[in-house]
């Protein structure tokens, strides 16, 4: 049943993974709360792949609280299921590409290590296909989230709940008291900005360092007969549901052009063709570019300002959104609700106002 809104908790500005996942969980725990979001692009998480993998980079390092942020993460894509009767995270195993010595040198000590056990498989043989004749193991806790999908729910669901207006809120049409804060008609309580990469323009928190990072992607079909697991070595592969792939990404900070580029497919193709031991045909089906908004200390930006606490953010979730925004943004409704503690390495607190 739609709540009269005329005077609401939490006004929240971007429909990407962040918001929507916030709104969610404010939404549940009884808190008015409505979503505006410009819903032309870009947004990032139109754009990902939704990978979830807790053991990244050569040096294979496993996500900071991976513990507590892997389950938080599997509940609530459960959860979010379970209300829409719709599947959105999808378990999938990844095969890792062991390139060189040090990478080999890195598996032997993680694998050593008692907090690796659940992540971490067996070095095995690669598949005929795969070219990385060397080496390759398995990981486990792996898979990918149907973004678009679950965004296209949330967004439905905002909308059947009289919460949602596709809008740009220009940051001068906000009208801030002590009080309330008032934008198009809608008065609420306090403003929390989930904006991607855009909030590095954000008045209220332009001091924050965003190192935000461009990424193209592509849809692919083949009639190749290939595993059905992700394969990551450098660039990575992705059997999807429905048949298809999806390989990515790539990784730049030159913002000067944010469309899909000549060269970003290139650079795709090939790496993906250097995962395969003879040239893969493809069908190519979409070509996409988006804006990770990734942080100098790849920690999340999430708080309210300093000195107008009545304004927040909750951003900066990089190249992990789909695995870190459940956990995190449990963590914040509960702050914004009864002043639980942010966990530290997230908090803006950490950042020096300038
Ligand atoms: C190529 C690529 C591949 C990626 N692959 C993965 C992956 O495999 N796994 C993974 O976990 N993550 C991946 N990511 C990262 C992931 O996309 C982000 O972590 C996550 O989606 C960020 O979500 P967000 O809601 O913070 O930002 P966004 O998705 O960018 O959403 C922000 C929204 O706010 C809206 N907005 C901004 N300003 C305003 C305003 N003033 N008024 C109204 N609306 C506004 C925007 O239009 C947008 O819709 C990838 C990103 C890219 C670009």
């Amino acid at each position: 049943m739609p709540v009269n809104y005329s005077t609401i908790d939490t006004l929240i500005i971007g429909q990407g993974l962040a918001g929507s996942i916030l709104a969610w969980q404010l939404m549940k725990s009884g808190q008015k709360t409505m979503v505006i979001s410009d819903d032309a692009p870009p947004s990032a998480s139109r754009v990902a792949a939704g990978l979830f993998n807790p053991v990244t980079g050569k040096r294979l390092v496993l996500q900071t609280h991976a513990e507590t942020i892997i389950p938080a993460a599997k509940e609530l894509y459960r959860e979010l299921e379970a209300h829409f009767d719709q599947r959105f995270f999808h378990e999938k195993s990844m095969l890792r590409v062991i390139k060189d010595a040090k990478e080999h040198k890195s598996f032997e000590k993680r694998s050593k290590d008692p907090a690796y056990a659940q992540y971490l498989g067996e070095i095995c043989d690669p598949p005929a296909s795969l070219i990385s004749s060397n080496e390759v193991f398995e990981q486990h806790s792996t898979g990918y989230l149907d973004t678009n999908r679950l965004l296209d729910c949330l967004r439905d669901y905002f909308i059947a709940q009289e919460s949602y207006r596709s809008a740009l809120c220009n940051y001068n049409d906000l009208t801030i008291t002590d009080k309330t804060i008032s934008w198009s008609g809608i008065k609420t309580q306090r403003i929390i900005f989930c904006e991607g990469f855009m909030g590095k323009n954000n008045p209220w928190f332009n001091w924050l360092p965003f190192q935000p990072a461009k990424g193209e992607i592509l849809s692919l079909r083949t009639d190749h007969s290939l595993p059905d697991q992700i394969i990551n070595g450098g660039k990575w592969l992705l059997p999807v549901h429905d048949g298809s792939y999806k390989t990515g990404a790539t990784y730049d900070h030159d913002l000067s052009s944010i469309t899909p580029s000549e060269a970003g497919k290139a650079e795709l193709i090939d790496g993906m063709q250097k995962l395969f031991s003879s040239a893969i045909e493809f069908e190519l089906l979409d070509h996409k570019a988006g804006v990770r908004p990734n942080t100098l200390d790849k920690q999340p930006f999430i708080g309210l300002h300093p000195r107008q606490p009545e304004i927040g953010i909750f951003n900066g979730f990089g190249s992990k959104g789909s695995m870190l925004i459940p956990y995190y943004s449990k963590a914040f409704a509960m702050h914004l609700i009864d002043g639980s503690p942010i966990p530290v390495e997230a908090d803006i607190c950490r950042i020096q106002h300038g």
